[in-house]
């Protein structure tokens, strides 16, 4: 699973959940520069929604 991890060259977000009772983790890389990595459910929704709205395809809408 180490190749689906973001890095600078290959931006993105991606989020790992092993089994149920495995806490997820997310890590996120935008082309902008900006990164960041999460751990546990409420953390990684938190990034997805703040990467989401914006990084990541919010920068086309003319977000930051
Ligand atoms: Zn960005």
């Amino acid at each position: 699973m180490a190749d689906l991890i973001p890095t600078p060259d290959s931006p993105g977000l991606h989020v790992s959940k092993p089994s149920p009772t495995t806490p997820a983790t997310a890590s996120a890389v935008c082309h902008c520069g900006a990164r960041a990595t999460a751990t546990g459910d409420t953390q990684v929704k938190a990034l997805v929604d703040g990467y989401t709205a914006n990084h990541g395809p919010a920068h086309a809408k003319g977000g930051k």
